[in-house]
C-alpha cells in the first residue's frame, strides 16, 4: 500500500504550525485509541499512522527532510519513521513524552487516557534523562566519542516483588459502571502498580519508596559528524530504571560551542579574512585556521573585497550522508583609519594614477563573485 503523505494524515496545511500539529494529532489519536476501537484493526492501523505523521512533522529536521525529500528522507530514521517496523508499544512509549510535552496538567481527560493507557498491561517505561554536551567545532566537523558521567536511578539491591494484589499481575483494572448509554467498561492503569503488575515486598534502607536509588554511572557515546546545535540523541535504556519495567532512555542535547575565528552556517565554515590594501593589489599566501588546523592560500594580485574563497569539503559533514560543506574565506580589505604624512603623500600619487580610479566592468560583478572558487 502506497504511503500516505503526512500532512494529509494529518488534515494540516504544509505551513501547518507546531500547535496545529499537535492539535490535529491530539483529535486523531483521542478519536482512533485502542481502548476506544476495541479490535478494530483499521483503527489501529489509522492511530499508528497519525502516530508517524506527528512523530516525523514535530521534529523540525525530520520535517525538513520529509518536505525535501518525502518518505525517502525519513525512512528507517529513529526507527519510527521505517513504516511497519513500529510497534503499539513503540507508540505508547511515544505518546507518553508527546503527553508529557504538552504540559496540560493532571487533569485534562487526555492523561486518564494515555498517562494511564500508556502503561497498562505494557511495560512500565523508567523516566529519561536529559543532559547537556557542548560539542567544539572540530568534534562536530569530526564526530567524537563522549564518555558522560551522569547519575541515574536504578532499582536497589536487596528490593522484592509480590504479585500486585489489585490486578493479580495484569497491570490494568477494568471497571463496569452503569451509565444511561447502558454498561460502559473503562480500563485503565492499576492504581496500586502504575502497570508493573508487582508491587513492592521489601525495600532496603536506603531506597526510596519505589525502590530506587540513585548511582552515578559512565556511558561512552558516539557523536556522530555534523550534528547541530539542539540536536538530541537518545541512548535507550540508559535512563532511569522502575522496578519491573525498562529503563527510560538518556537524551542527549548538542550544544555547539563557539569557535573564536570561525563560524558555522549550516554546514559551511565562514571565515572572515582581513588583508591590506597593497596584499590585495600585489597578492600575497596567507594562512587561515580551518576546523582541523591550518591551510595556506593564495591571494592573486588585483582581488577586490568580498571576493569569496572556497576550500571544498572542508565545512561539517552532513549529518544524514549528503554533501560535505566547504570551508568560505570571505575577503575583507582593510582601509587605514590614520595615515602618516608621506603615506598621505603616496596615497595622493596614486589617487593621480588612472589605473587606481575603480572600473567595475573589469571586474566581475557580486554575484559572479559568489560563484568563485578556491581550488
Ligand atoms: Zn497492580
Amino acid at each position: 500500500m502506497a504511503k500516505r503523505d503526512y500532512y494529509e494524515i494529518l488534515g494540516v496545511e504544509k505551513s501547518a504550525s507546531q500547535d496545529e500539529l499537535k492539535k490535529a494529532y491530539r483529535k486523531l489519536a483521542l478519536k482512533y485509541h485502542p481502548d476506544k476501537n476495541p479490535g478494530d484493526k483499521e483503527a489501529e492501523d489509522k492511530f499508528k499512522e497519525a502516530a508517524e505523521a506527528y512523530e516525523v512533522l514535530r521534529d523540525a529536521e525530520k520535517r525538513q527532510r520529509y518536505d525535501q525529500f518525502g518518505h525517502d528522507g525519513v525512512n528507517g530514521a529513529g526507527g519510527f519513521g521505517g513504516g511497519g517496523g513500529m510497534n503499539m508499544d513503540d507508540i505508547f512509549r511515544h505518546f507518553g513524552d508527546i503527553f508529557g510535552d504538552m504540559g496540560g496538567g493532571g487533569g485534562s481527560p487526555f492523561e486518564s487516557f494515555f498517562g494511564g493507557g500508556a502503561r497498562r498491561s505494557r511495560t512500565a517505561v523508567g523516566t529519561n534523562i536529559r543532559i547537556k554536551l557542548k560539542l567544539n567545532i572540530d568534534e562536530i566537523t569530526n564526530g567524537v566519542e563522549k564518555k558522560i558521567k551522569y547519575r541515574k536511578k536504578v532499582v536497589a539491591d536487596g528490593v522484592t516483588f509480590d504479585t500486585c494484589p489489585t490486578c493479580k499481575g495484569r497491570g490494568q483494572v477494568t471497571r463496569v459502571q452503569s451509565t444511561f448509554l447502558g454498561q460502559m467498561q473503562t480500563t485503565s492503569a492499576c492504581p496500586t502498580c502504575g502497570g508493573a503488575g508487582k508491587k513492592i515486598k521489601n525495600i532496603p534502607s536506603g531506597a526510596d519508596s519505589m525502590g530506587l536509588v540513585t548511582k552515578e554511572f559512565t556511558t561512552t557515546i558516539n557523536i556522530p559528524a555534523g550534528v547541530a546545535d539542539g540536536m538530541q540523541l537518545s541512548v535507550q535504556g540508559k535512563g532511569n530504571e522502575i522496578p519491573g519495567g525498562i529503563a527510560g532512555d538518556l537524551v542527549v542535547v548538542i550544544e555547539e560551542l563557539e569557535h573564536k575565528e570561525l563560524t558555522r552556517d549550516g554546514n559551511n565554515i565562514v571565515y572572515n579574512l582581513h588583508i591590506s590594501f597593497p596584499e590585495a593589489a600585489l597578492g600575497t599566501d596567507v594562512e587561515v585556521p580551518t576546523v582541523s588546523g591550518k591551510a595556506r592560500i593564495k591571494i592573486e594580485p588585483g582581488t577586490q573585497s568580498g571576493k569569496i574563497l572556497r576550500l571544498r569539503g572542508k565545512g561539517v559533514p552532513d549529518i544524514n550522508g549528503y554533501k560535505t560543506g566547504d570551508q568560505l574565506i570571505y575577503v575583507n580589505v582593510y582601509t587605514p583609519t590614520k595615515l602618516s604624512s608621506e603615506e598621505k603623500t603616496l596615497m595622493k600619487q596614486l589617487l593621480e594614477s588612472e589605473n587606481f580610479k575603480p572600473d567595475p566592468t573589469k571586474e566581475k560583478g557580486f554575484f559572479d563573485k559568489m560563484k568563485d572558487f578556491f581550488n
